[in-house]
């Protein structure tokens, strides 16, 4: 039987919606047979998912999301197989944690300096043991009624530029990238196309990638049009990065986008799972 993969997806370990043992339910519920667990700078929901995932018969692989700085862009890497308890990962994890910590305060600071109390209080509860994201501090301003949808919430507070953002410096891409590798794992460059970068910038980021050492790039992502797909192999074949596929699932109630729900891999590319 043909394996169904998905290899980039978020659990309440971050900013996803869903327990790491409910994530792991809904996949295998899709079809799907491989699945990555890649939570933001966070790898605390591996074990729950390793375990749902042995009841169900669903082979879990190993993985995180890190964010990366490459001058001053934030580029997010997924690390794909790792062993989660390697120490260069292990410490490199709890640096980009201290800078989610600080951050998510600072952002709740500007929020409040917006007249919008409460930011930090509520994000803190809502994340529980995860890591804090943007994705929360959306959640918070829809749920106060200051924003109609997610996308608003970032669109007018969250994003670069707007009152609600903070500048940061994360983890260096060749930093990020040799955690992985001491790790065991495959450093592949997230979404290629959301960052709207120009081609000329993101050859640039790719090249350094390649040269720390990262391995593969996605080229199918959730709800990615066919332009996108056509773009990202290219890329993928310039810079002779092994191809992955991953829906970015966060939740279900986006219905537009589900687990395992992808577009096949451009035929004439590597698939990344070559290296598992
Ligand atoms: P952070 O890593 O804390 O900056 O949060 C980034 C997360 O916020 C992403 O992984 C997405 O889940 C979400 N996000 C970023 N930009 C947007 C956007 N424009 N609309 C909706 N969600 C977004
Ligand atoms: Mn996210
Ligand atoms: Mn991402
Ligand atoms: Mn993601």
């Amino acid at each position: 039987m043909a394996e169904i993969y998905d290899l980039h997806c978020h659990s309440t370990a971050s900013d996803g919606a869903l327990s790491p043992s409910e994530l792991v339910q809904r996949a295998h519920e899709q079809g799907v047979t491989v699945l990555a667990l890649t939570d933001h700078d966070t790898v605390s929901g591996l074990e729950e998912a390793r375990h749902a995932a042995s009841i169900v018969g669903l082979r879990l692989i190993d993985g995180i999301e890190l964010s990366a700085s490459y001058q001053n862009q934030c580029l997010h890497i997924v690390g794909l197989n790792i062993d989660p308890r390697h120490p260069a990962l292990v410490n490199g994890i709890a640096r980009q944690q201290t800078i989610r910590a600080e951050r998510a305060k600072k952002i709740a600071d500007k929020l409040e300096k917006k007249r919008i109390p409460g930011a930090y209080q509520a994000v803190s509860l809502a994340a529980g043991n995860g890591e804090i994201t943007r994705s929360h501090f959306a959640d918070f301003l829809l749920a106060n009624r200051y924003v109609t949808t997610q996308q608003e919430a970032f669109d007018r507070y969250l994003s670069k530029g707007k009152p609600g953002y903070v500048p940061t410096i994360w983890a260096g891409l060749e930093e990020t990238i040799a955690w992985i590798k001491e790790a065991g794992g495959i450093a592949v460059m997230a979404h290629p196309m959301r960052y709207k970068l120009t081609a000329k910038f993101m050859n640039r980021a790719l090249a350094a990638f390649k040269q720390a050492g990262g391995q593969g790039i996605e080229v199918v992502t959730g709800r990615a049009s066919d332009d996108e797909i056509r773009f990202s192999r290219q890329y993928s074949v310039k810079h002779q990065l092994y191809a992955s596929v991953g829906s970015d699932f966060h939740n279900p109630e986006n219905q537009w986008l589900e687990l395992g729900r992808l577009a096949e891999l451009p035929n004439d590319l590597s698939p990344v799972w070559e290296l598992f």
